[in-house]
C-alpha cells in the first residue's frame, strides 16, 4: 500500500512557532500503528504534491503570510488536493491564509486568502497572547480540552459556511466571541501552536482517520494524557 502522504507546507515561511512538530506526531502516530508514512516538506518554488492525505500549514508573521498565500495560489495543487478530498489542518497564520482574506501591517491592508474556509480576519482590538483552553466536541460526540498558545493580532470571525472548531474556555480564540477555530469540510484552522498536536494527541488522531476515512485504534497514551493533565490544571490555575 501507498504510504500515507502527509505534506509539510513552506517551513521557511510558515515556520517560527514551531507547528512543525504537527507533522512529526502525525508521521509518528501512523508509524506506532504499523502505518507507513511519508513526510514531505515544500518550499515555495517547489511544486506541490496535488495528491496527498493530509497538507499542514503553520504560523508566521505578516509578510511571509502574504508571500506564502502568493505561492500556494501560484502553485495551485492545494485547491486540487481539498476537491480531491485531502484534510488541510493549518494553524494561525495558515489558518488566516486559508480563510476569504485578512489584513497585515499598519495599515490594515486587506489581502485575499484562499478562500478553503470561510472565515476572514481583521485586526484585533488586543493582540492575543497566553494559553488556550477550548472545549472541542469529537464526532463522537464526546469532549475534549485543546490547550495550546495562542499569540495573534487578527481576529478571525466566521462566514455561514464554516462551524466554529471549538467552544474557548480561557483565552480569546477566533476573536473573542467564545468560538475557537473553523471547520469546513475537511480543513480545518486553528490558533494555538504547542505544537497543538503534540498537546492533544486525540486532535491527531481525528485528522488521521478523516485523512483515512477509518477508524484507529487508541494508542497508549497514559503519559501524554499526565502531563496534560498537569497542563491543565496549570491553565485554570493561573487563568489569562
Ligand atoms: N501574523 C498573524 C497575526 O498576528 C499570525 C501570527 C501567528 O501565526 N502566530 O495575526
Amino acid at each position: 500500500m501507498k504510504p500515507v502522504e502527509i505534506v509539510l507546507v513552506y517551513q521557511s515561511l510558515l515556520g517560527i512557532y514551531g507547528d512543525q512538530g504537527n507533522a512529526k506526531i502525525l508521521v509518528n502516530r501512523l508509524k506506532w500503528r504499523g502505518i507507513d508514512a511519508k513526510l514531505t516538506s515544500v518550499e515555495p518554488g517547489d511544486a506541490l504534491p496535488a495528491d496527498a492525505a493530509l497538507y499542514l500549514l503553520g504560523g508566521g508573521e505578516d509578510a511571509a503570510q502574504v508571500s506564502a498565500v502568493n505561492a500556494l495560489r501560484e502553485d495551485g495543487s492545494l485547491f486540487n488536493a481539498v476537491d480531491d478530498g485531502a484534510v488541510v489542518f493549518a494553524v494561525c497564520a495558515g489558518y488566516q491564509i486559508t480563510g476569504n482574506s485578512f489584513t497585515i501591517g499598519e495599515n490594515d491592508d486587506v489581502v485575499e486568502g484562499l478562500g478553503l474556509l470561510d472565515v476572514d480576519t481583521r485586526r484585533g482590538a488586543k493582540r492575543a497572547v497566553g494559553e488556550l483552553l477550548a472545549r472541542w466536541t469529537r464526532p463522537d460526540g464526546s469532549d475534549y480540552l485543546l490547550t495550546g498558545f495562542e499569540n495573534h493580532g487578527g481576529y478571525t470571525r466566521l462566514g455561514s459556511a464554516a462551524r466554529p472548531l471549538a467552544q474557548v474556555e480561557i483565552g480569546i480564540g477566533n476573536n473573542g466571541d467564545g468560538t475557537e477555530g473553523a471547520v469546513q469540510d475537511r480543513v480545518i484552522g486553528t490558533y494555538p501552536h504547542g505544537p497543538v498536536l503534540a498537546r492533544n494527541p486525540a486532535l491527531a488522531d481525528h485528522l488521521l482517520e478523516l485523512a483515512l476515512d477509518r477508524h484507529l485504534d487508541p494508542l497508549p497514551d497514559a503519559e501524554v494524557e499526565g502531563l496534560r493533565a498537569e497542563r491543565l490544571a496549570f491553565v485554570r490555575r493561573t487563568g489569562r
